[in-house]
């Protein structure tokens, strides 16, 4: 799941990871409420006006504002709430601004110049690692930093025994090139992070830029979060942080149904039992000459009322021109999904794609003479090949 900026900083803020002061707006009445009372704590003469979407790159797209009076925050928040924001990150339609967030402008004048540094702490799965992937040249530009001077992005391996070290802190405020207070500050900066991140089951915290100030003081000024799914029982309070709007509706209404659906740009939906089976499926799709669709994983108890629920998020997408049901019955048995898949075409009405199912397992035969002698448009096979023949045959 992901967080928007406001949401992740709320988190870093209770684990002590210094961030500015901001305030969440949704009209641009309470970006004006929302200044001033940023104003009267901090003495901020300064905003920056930021669009949260589940994307980044907003500063490119021009969803991040630096606004230089109230009158400047009324108007700048007038035209980013609602806008349509196009970022390298959005598809090409871009994704709709419902709120921003008010926060005193951080990159205020002051005795040393100011710093812009990356870091992020994620899973490296190649060596089942955490680590703290951070570099000194932060800030937009930062994958052409990637791209153009690879050795300016260190990595933090950090040992799940023992956790991150406080030498490791060091090493890392070492690296960016800091000392005195700044040093000090960036190694309680980067153990917080990490305690932040590990304790909200995170699979991405991710900070860009951290920035030093002016006067030496380490701050998050933007912020990234990706939360396990698998862990979101554990965490109410970050569940109750979800926000569908920003999701994808087919993948919202699946979960409604315990169904696992990530939705793709192809043209051949899949109903698979089993994700190891979907990744499988999408493959055969694949070198058949065809796209997926969508991922969906039914599930092991494939029943008649999932079966129907998925044809019809599946069938909701219009680029879909067939579609393969591939079931394996290990502890489901093939001639009940058979049936589903019956009755579901009855329930839903005129299904005007075709239909392969492909049934292996316990009952794998009577399933297929079920489905061939039910009278409608669909293609049954037993074997995986049969399926893919059948799919490139319907899609030519
Ligand atoms: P992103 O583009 O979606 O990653 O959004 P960021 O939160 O990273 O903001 C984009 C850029 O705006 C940052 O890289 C900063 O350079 C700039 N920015 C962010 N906060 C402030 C601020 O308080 N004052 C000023 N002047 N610039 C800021
Ligand atoms: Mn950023």
């Amino acid at each position: 799941m992901n967080l928007h900026e406001y949401q992740g900083k709320s988190i870093l803020n209770r684990y002590g990871v210094a961030i500015p002061h901001g305030i969440v707006a949704y009209t641009p009445d309470e970006a004006v409420m929302a200044a001033k009372a940023i104003q009267e704590i901090t003495g901020s003469n300064f905003w920056v006006v930021k669009a949260q979407i589940h994307a980044g790159g907003r500063g490119k797209g021009g969803g991040v504002k630096l606004a230089k009076s109230i009158e400047d925050v009324e108007k700048l928040s007038k035209s980013i709430i609602g806008m349509n924001l196009v970022t390298p990150q959005t598809k090409a339609e871009g994704k709709k601004v419902r709120k921003v967030l008010i926060q005193q402008d951080v990159y205020y004048p002051g005795p040393s110049p100011t710093a812009e540094f990356y870091m992020s702490v994620m899973l490296d799965r190649n060596c089942s690692k955490n680590m703290v992937l951070y570099s000194p040249r932060g800030g937009m530009d930062i994958e052409q930093v990637a791209e153009e001077t690879p050795d300016l992005i260190f990595k933090e391996y950090i040992e799940p025994g023992t956790g991150l070290q406080a030498y490791q802190a060091r090493r890392i405020a070492f690296n960016l090139g800091l000392s005195g207070h700044a040093w000090k500050s960036m190694i309680g900066f980067v153990q917080s992070l990490y305690k932040a991140y590990c304790e909200s089951d995170a699979s991405l915290f991710e900070i860009n830029p951290v920035l030093k100030t002016s006067d030496d003081k380490i701050l998050a000024v933007d912020c990234k979060v990706v939360i396990d799914n698998n862990a979101l029982y554990r965490h109410p309070d970050i569940l109750e942080m979800r926000d569908l709007e920003e999701e994808d509706p087919m993948e919202v209404e699946a979960g409604q149904f315990g169904l696992n659906f990530v939705k793709l740009d192809g043209n051949v939906g899949c109903m698979v039992n089993g994700a190891g089976l979907a990744m499988a499926t999408m493959d055969m799709i694949k070198m058949s000459g065809g796209e997926p669709a969508n991922f969906l994983d039914v599930g092991g108890t494939a029943n008649a009322k999932r079966v129907e629920e998925a044809f019809r998020i599946i069938l909701k997408d219009p680029n879909v021109k067939a579609i393969l049901v591939n079931i394996f019955g290990g502890i489901v048995r093939c001639d009940r999904v058979a049936q589903g898949v019956v009755d579901a075409y009855h329930n839903i009405g005129e299904i005007h794609v075709p239909i392969i199912v492909r049934l292996q397992g316990t009952n794998a035969e009577e399933g297929k003479t079920l489905i061939d002698q039910s009278g409608l448009k669909v293609h049954s096979a037993i074997l995986l090949q049969e399926a893919a023949d059948l799919v490139r045959k319907v899609l030519h």
